[in-house]
């Protein structure tokens, strides 16, 4: 329990509803009482009645304080017994505890669903309407389900876990479905990976029936009427405003991304480096800190260390490996998130993200861990307690080195009010009129804040053509990561045979300190990014770089071709000695990543290049 008195974070995670469950008490149901309504049109209960309105329910607002006067239209009553009408289902606002005397009213009142907004769980109350004959959902609020359900997906890029080859109406309720039979329907496994990296978020067009997703080259969306704006601009109804916060092209990489981490929702943004810079904003705040493994990219490095310090964020690199160090580190009081990277780039270097998590978890702060190296076919961060997942998609997610992109996944389990630490989210946020996104968004407060305010105040948004080349890309991750890793195992097999070279540091080697974290956290292969040490030195490196043909010389990775890089000369150049050398890009190390061209060709090209 939160000291709000909501049970948000998870205490009941066994509370699992079927989507046939929901879709047949949203298609039933035709009158609902929401007991608590709130006249405040920033309260979550005020927004739920206005969406619930415009979806064609009737709907009676229930609150003592204001009864007889009217919200949204609609007269006020002060309990269920000066209804009208029986209604179908009562929608409970209200605390835990006064959720239990409200479910014994609605027995009375024979109402047939209790639902109990985010947040709300008293599973007593839940067990007495049940014996009732009643249904009951606790902890999830009508209007994202409705808008999950009934295809209505296109603002922040939520996971509805709903894929379909049917082109659907947007936004209307199925007809009501006989409550006997979708009680029966069983329940569809969850589709696997490479079906959810062809279809998440990608329904057929609504109007025209295109099947691939249209590129929505477009700035802004007109408004049905001034209250449909307001309510768009309140976070009232889902849409489209202007293509700074949400664009329905992007949404759909949003979709598939998050489907793929297993997560609750992504934002995407134009690059890898504005989704650090996103990921953090709502978590940080001037004077406060983050723990960061001093093996991250270079570039993230110079972005945590000396940018970021322009904020006034303050970073403390520690040895991930050392989980006394990071323990230590984690101890402060400013401290707000720890950052890793699950295979880190460059060096084949893996993050135990379960004992880090740990230590997250007793700090009370999340664990945010880019996923870019290992992609989330190799490696599933949230499965192992990661609470934020960042991508720069410009990598292997796009594929193709044609597309700029970065996302934030967010696993929707962190508890953002378990401590004073995260007021942008768990208290009213002024950069949003005084919303407090926790209480009105739950598990998905921190995604859409992350449009909302993220996207909207500083502007680092994808484009919709990067967004279509990066949906493209995913279709065939798995293909792509399958020969990724077995040209790199490969490579990295001739390379540690080779007489040039001094150490091939690939987790995929039996030889890498890192294999067997490698075979926990990247059972299907260690990526295909990895460095080797030329006995030859910096000179060698020079050489060895501007001697290959078929390697392309660039500071890149991920792509279908082969890339070369020599570190200490080129990205990792603007780091002191001791940073390089701790992220493993001291003079000999040469960097390469593994293209798709034939295996052979790729072992020619770097045997001609050592000499
Ligand atoms: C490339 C990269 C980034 C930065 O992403 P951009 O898309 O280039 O901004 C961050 N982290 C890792 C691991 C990367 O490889």
């Amino acid at each position: 329990m939160t000291k709000n008195g909501l049970n948000m974070g998870k205490t009941d995670s066994d509370l699992f509803y079927s989507d046939n469950y929901l879709k047949t008490i949203l298609s039933n149901v035709k009158t609902i009482a929401l007991v608590g309504a709130s006249s405040n049109w920033n309260r979550p209960s005020f927004f739920a009645m206005k969406y619930l309105l415009a979806k064609g329910y009737k709907v009676f607002p229930i609150n003592p304080g204001v009864a007889g006067e009217k919200i949204l239209g609609e007269l006020v009553y002060s309990n269920l017994n000066e209804l009208p009408v029986t209604v179908d289902m009562v929608d409970i606002f209200r605390k835990p505890v006064d959720a239990g005397g409200v479910t014994d009213e609605a027995i009375e009142h024979g109402a047939k669903v209790v639902w109990m907004q985010l947040g709300i769980i008293n599973q007593e109350a839940a067990h007495r309407a049940e014996a009732a004959g009643l249904r009951v959902v606790m902890d999830r609020c009508p209007k994202i389900e409705f808008s999950r359900l009934f295809g209505e997906l296109s603002w922040h890029g939520f996971n509805s876990k709903t894929i379909t080859s049917k082109r659907r109406p947007v936004g209307k309720a199925t007809a009501p479905i006989s409550s006997e039979v979708s009680d029966t329907i069983p329940k569809m496994p969850p589709a696997g990976f490479e079906t959810r990296a062809i279809h998440s978020g990608a329904a057929p067009d609504p109007t025209t029936g295109a099947r691939s997703t249209p590129i929505f080259q477009t700035t802004a969306y007109v408004f049905d009427d001034a209250d449909h704006a307001a309510s768009l601009f309140n976070l009232q109804t889902f849409g489209n405003i202007y293509s700074r916060l949400s664009n329905p092209t992007t949404s759909v990489l949003e979709e598939r991304i998050a489907a793929l981490e297993n997560g609750r929702g992504t934002t995407c943004t134009a690059s890898g480096h504005s989704a650090q810079l996103l990921a953090l904003l709502p978590i940080m705040g001037p004077g406060k800190r983050i723990i960061a493994s001093n093996k991250l990219y270079g570039g993230s490095i110079t972005q945590f260390s000396k940018t970021f310090k322009k904020f006034d964020w303050n970073c403390t690199f520690v040895d991930m490996d050392s989980i006394d160090e990071v323990r230590a580190a984690a101890d402060g009081q400013d401290v707000r998130a720890i950052f890793a990277e699950s295979l880190a780039n460059p060096g084949g270097v893996i993050t135990d993200i379960s004992a880090i998590k740990e230590i997250a978890n007793k700090a009370g702060i999340p664990l945010v861990i880019d996923n870019t190296m290992a992609t989330p076919f190799l490696c599933q961060p949230i499965e192992h307690g990661a609470d934020i997942v960042i991508h720069s998609t410009t990598k292997f997610l796009s594929g193709h080195g044609n597309a700029m992109g970065g996302a934030i996944v967010d696993a929707g389990t962190f508890d953002w009010a378990q401590n004073k630490n995260f007021p942008s989210l768990s208290e009213p946020e002024d950069a949003y009129h005084g919303i407090n996104f926790y209480e009105s968004f739950g598990d998905l407060a921190y995604t859409t804040y992350g449009h909302a305010v993220g996207l909207r105040d500083l502007g680092p948004t994808m484009a919709p053509m990067n967004a279509y080349l990066t949906i493209m890309g995913i279709e065939t991750l798995a293909l792509r990561m399958e020969r990724h890793v077995q040209n790199a195992t490969n490579v990295a097999k001739f390379l540690e045979t080779h007489s040039q070279v001094s150490w091939v540091s690939y987790a995929g080697l039996q030889s890498s300190k890192y294999h067997n974290l490698a075979k926990k956290y990247l059972p299907k292969g260690a990526g295909s990014v990895f460095t080797f040490g030329l006995k030859g030195g910096y000179e060698a490196g020079v050489k060895c770089v501007e001697r290959c043909e078929l390697f392309s010389h660039l500071a890149n990775i991920g792509d279908t071709r082969s890339l070369i890089l020599h570190p200490a000369s080129t990205t990792h150049r603007q780091l002191t000695d001791e940073q390089r050398i701790a992220a493993g890009a001291g003079d000999d190390v040469i960097r390469i990543s593994i293209g798709l061209e034939t295996e052979t060709d790729i072992i020619a090209d770097l045997d001609q290049a050592l000499v």
